[in-house]
């Protein structure tokens, strides 16, 4: 009995799509990480994975969308889907808690900085509020 396999077309979409990116370093099975084409990165701030059932899944933590990742990479977004499970489910948290936590850390020290001054009594500044709004927005874009 044959199995349909489909796997080769996305695994030479991997291969192609970690061909387009710099300093590209394997994290673990099938993840990756490096630095983000779509805007202006030092640390890679890309992290990339494969799943079982073959899907590419991008996730910058800066903030950039899929599109905009693999149009500057030059491929489309079909690149990155076989076309047998795009009608599979998407997948929740596909990626690793230490992940998201390295991109939250700097965010939630903020956040208690500024809640240890209010319990001090002491008020924020126009400037400390932005910047909370900033931890807050970026703190919920992890969560995506
Ligand atoms: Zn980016």
């Amino acid at each position: 009995m044959q199995v349909k396999a489909n796997y080769t077309s996305s695994g030479e979409s991997l291969a192609l799509l970690l061909n387009q990116l710099q300093k590209v370093k394997q994290t673990g099975h099938d993840q990756y990480i490096a630095i983000c084409p779509s805007h202006n990165d030092k640390n890679p701030s890309l992290a990339i994975r494969q799943t079982n059932e073959g899907k590419i899944l991008i996730k910058c933590f800066a903030g950039c969308s899929a599109y905009e990742i693999v149009s500057t990479a030059g491929l489309s977004l079909n690149d990155l889907f076989p076309k047998e499970s795009s009608h599979s489910q998407p997948i929740r948290n596909p990626f690793p808690a230490t992940a998201v936590l390295r991109c939250i850390q700097t965010e939630a020290l903020i956040v208690a900085v500024a809640a240890l001054n209010i319990a001090k009594g002491i008020s924020l500044t126009q400037q400390d509020l932005d910047r909370l709004v900033l931890a807050a927005s970026r703190i919920g874009a992890c969560y995506d």
